[in-house]
């Protein structure tokens, strides 16, 4: 069985960028989102292999340390001629003072030195595990994508982390260039775009409230 998601939520993140998007999509379904560093909840450590373990070690942590439900997402690029690097280490490429010019750069390098200079080459795809969990132990997940190239160089400046660099397939402008709106592509504009937007569609089908 589902469970609804209501009342107060706990956001599961210390990433502002993060934070911006969440509440975005969550202010549409009522829900009271405090986020994980306001209420000044530590940080796991995300040991987890998969997208979809290390939601589930932020969201159960500040389940437990909040006795509140708490949702949490974990994600990343995933570029196909880097087997799948950056993947869960995306944040981790930019570094401690969260360079993503630094971490873009060294993704084109990388690209540059395998000869990958074509789109079909260049395909990458961004990934949002998204985990609710309670205290009483239960726990929903989903998970969703979106495909597209990489660009070099980057362009806009809008998003964050390695927007400028992607651009959604059907597209013809980088995430950087999109307005939040666009990026995200929601009901009733659309059927979600961006990773995120796209599971939080299915968590919301699965539970929570339309209004
Ligand atoms: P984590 O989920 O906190 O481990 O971090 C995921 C990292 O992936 C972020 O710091 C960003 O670098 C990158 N990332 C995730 N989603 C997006 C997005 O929508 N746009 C750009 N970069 C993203």
């Amino acid at each position: 069985m589902h469970r609804q998601i209501e009342g107060r939520l706990v956001i599961a993140t210390h990433n502002p960028g993060k934070l911006v998007e969440m509440r975005e999509l969550l202010a549409p379904h009522g829900v009271e989102a405090v986020s994980a560093g306001e209420l000044g909840l530590g940080e796991p450590d995300e040991t987890g292999e998969t997208f979809e373990t290390n939601a589930r070690i932020k969201a159960v942590a500040a389940a437990n340390a909040a006795q509140l439900p708490a949702f949490a997402d974990d994600s990343g690029i995933v570029v196909e001629a880097l087997d799948g690097a950056p993947g869960i280490y995306s944040a981790r490429w930019a570094g401690p003072g969260k360079d993503f010019t630094a971490a873009m750069t060294r993704i084109e390098r990388l690209l540059q030195e395998r000869g990958a200079t074509s789109p079909e080459q260049r395909r990458a795809h961004f990934v949002s595990a998204l985990c609710v969990a309670w205290p009483d132990g239960h726990i929903e997940e989903v998970e969703a994508r979106v495909d597209g190239i990489l660009v070099w160089p980057p362009r806009g400046t809008a998003g964050f982390g390695y927007d400028p660099m992607f651009q959604p397939d059907g597209h013809d402008r980088t995430f950087g260039e999109m307005t939040a709106v666009e990026k995200h592509g929601l009901p009733p504009l659309g059927l979600g775009l961006s990773h995120r937007a796209r599971a939080f569609v299915k968590l919301s089908e699965i539970c929570l409230d339309r209004r």
